[in-house]
């Protein structure tokens, strides 16, 4: 006897059925790809910390310049940022936790203005506990 995939009940009918009811088939489907958020949460999360990293070490200063052809050469993906911060001027910089960009046109180039988060005055930061 054939049994259901996803309830694993007895099926009826058609030879070549796997699935009960089209219930069990969409549920069993859902089911499947909600296994997979796990790892597009670390494929994400992988990235995040990429972009960090890069962030960090082309700013070594605390505030610098460069060129995003650079950093997106490095491996940086500017649509992944974990929090916004606009200045009086209303540009907006993209941190990736502590290190954040602005995206700057430049003489027809792309430059990348970076800075340090500073929670003084963009804002305090959750404490700990
Ligand atoms: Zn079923």
């Amino acid at each position: 006897m054939r049994l259901c995939l996803a309830c694993k009940e007895p099926i009826s009918g058609r030879i070549d059925k796997i699935y009960c009811s089209d219930y069990c088939k969409s549920n069993y489907h859902y089911q499947k790809n909600k296994q997979k958020d796990p790892s597009n949460f670390a494929k994400i999360d992988k990235q995040l910390k990429r972009n960090r990293r890069l962030l960090h070490h082309f700013n070594q200063a605390g505030k610098s310049t460069i060129r995003k052809e650079k950093l997106l050469q490095a491996g940086f993906n500017p649509k992944f940022y974990t929090h916004t911060w606009s200045n009086q001027r209303g540009q907006t910089y993209h941190f990736c936790y502590d290190v954040g960009f602005l995206e700057l046109p430049e003489n027809g180039k792309i430059k990348y203005i970076l800075i340090d988060y500073q929670p003084e005055f963009m804002g305090k930061l959750p404490e700990n506990g």
